[in-house]
């Protein structure tokens, strides 16, 4: 009973900090929500983690309306999973966005899932599979490393990379390449240790200069 009294008083303590946002927004400009209401132009499509550490507004100091977001369990996209490949088509298609930030993290419970896929069950386990085939693929890098942290860190990488991948292979990222549009696709690691980027150079200028 005592810790459904304290989960009520977290949620009420959301709201009171929500009535506050709101509040201190309209006291700098009126029209604040009006403008936020009329018109949605973010320039990005983060895909992030779901993990509670890693809001992509609150690490990068963004206002509401700048970030286009997919969150899901390992920041994935997969190829059978609309949902995931719904939210970077209208991205692309409808909010014209074409600069798309697949962003791994350090300590991810999705990929250390993939890791010690035996104990993982049910949905999780269908949704990380995608994770524990590249971990298959690269088992004999993954497994030389010394502690769970580094090979953690090394698979999330990976998926990163997968995801970037999977992403250039969407057809309507084919379609708007073959119309003279760029879809800038880059992957980025977040250190949990450290709150920062990491830029992993996986878009496709990058390879082509050499980094
Ligand atoms: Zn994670």
């Amino acid at each position: 009973m005592s810790s459904l009294v304290t989960s009520n008083d977290y949620i009420m303590n959301l709201i009171t900090s929500n009535n506050n946002f709101a509040f201190e927004k309209i006291r700098k400009d009126p029209n604040y929500f009006n403008n936020i209401y009329n018109t949605q132009d973010p320039k990005v499509l983060w895909i992030g983690c779901s993990d509670s550490r890693t809001s992509p507004e609150v690490l990068t100091n963004s206002d509401l309306g700048s970030i286009f977001v997919l969150r899901n369990i390992g920041n994935s996209v997969i190829l059978e999973d609309s949902d995931s490949k719904a939210v970077v088509q209208y991205a692309v298609e409808h909010l014209k966005i074409y600069d798309i930030m697949v962003v791994g993290h350090t300590a991810c419970g999705a990929v250390k899932a993939a890791l010690n896929f035996n104990e993982t069950s049910g949905d999780i386990a269908s949704w990380v599979k995608p994770i524990r085939d590249v971990y298959l693929e690269n088992a004999c890098i993954i497994d030389e490393l010394e502690t769970e942290e580094e090979r953690v860190t090394e698979l999330s990488k990976l998926n990163v990379k997968r995801v970037v991948d999977v992403i250039n292979s969407l057809e309507f990222y084919r379609d708007a390449s073959e119309h003279g549009k760029h879809i800038n696709v880059n992957g980025f690691l977040l250190s949990l240790h450290t709150g920062l980027l990491e830029n992993l150079h996986l878009n496709k200028t990058d390879f082509h200069d050499g980094n």
